[in-house]
């Protein structure tokens, strides 16, 4: 096996057991692995392995790999920072969109969606703990975007999206983790048809599994350390 495979494997091992150490069941969550920054062949590797879904933070290097795995029947999930000037290139080549914090990014999605493609699947990204150069929407604007959202013609409207700061310890993480999950359960209780919480990575899945996620987004573990980007 390659050493993505191997490290697939024992990502999905955490999950379980955190599955299992949580009472919930395994297929409640799901693995988002995250390629950023790697090539065609770390992505190649990980479909071998069965992965149909992967994360990308950076646009432009994202649609040059995809052009490279064209054949492969992958689901692209945007996770990075969505500028007006790049909204045309997620709603042409993501089948999600994560990263979605402001009415006007998304009115831009719906707008220029292909009418060839499906709905863009978006989650709206929450600043859930108050950093403040973070991307996300404030914990209390979420339900009036997410109403917004919610009507835009093509876009589905599937769930929230965080990235907490590193928290120190287990407990820690899983605090800040049960703010979102208590978000997620607000916005359903409000009539939002939303079944995705997508939080948890590689320091913390397992916190974010305690708290309530169903997707985890995993990097590092899966394809190893990253260069420092500036
Ligand atoms: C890079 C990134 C991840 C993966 O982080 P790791 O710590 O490498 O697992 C997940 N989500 C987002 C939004 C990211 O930018």
């Amino acid at each position: 096996m390659t050493t993505i495979a191997l490290n697939l494997q024992s990502v999905h091992e955490r999950i379980a057991r955190a599955c299992a150490a949580a009472g919930r069941d395994v297929n409640e969550v799901t693995l988002l692995p995250v390629s950023k920054t790697f090539g065609p062949d770390a992505v190649q590797a990980a479909y071998n392995a069965g992965e149909r879904a992967f994360g990308e933070n950076y646009i432009q290097e994202a649609v040059e790999k995809q052009a490279l795995l064209a054949a492969l029947p992958i689901a692209w999930h945007c996770i990075g920072p969505i500028q007006s000037n790049k909204t045309r290139l997620v709603a042409a080549h993501f089948a999600w969109a994560q990263s979605v914090d402001r009415l006007k990014i998304a009115q831009r999605l719906s707008e220029q969606r292909p009418g060839s493609l499906p709905p863009l699947q978006v989650c709206i990204q929450v600043n859930i703990d108050g950093g403040p150069s973070k991307s996300g929407v404030a914990p209390g604007e979420a339900l009036a975007l997410a109403r917004h959202v919610a009507e835009l013609p093509r876009l589905a409207l599937r769930g929230i999206m965080t990235i907490p700061e590193p928290a120190g310890d287990f407990d820690a993480q899983v605090a800040v983790h049960r703010r979102a999950r208590a978000l997620y359960d607000e916005l359903r209780a409000a009539g939002l048809p939303l079944d995705t919480l997508s939080m948890g990575m590689t320091a913390d899945l397992e916190a974010a599994i305690h708290a309530g996620s169903t997707m985890v987004r995993v990097g590092t573990a899966i394809f190893g350390t990253r260069p420092p980007r500036d």
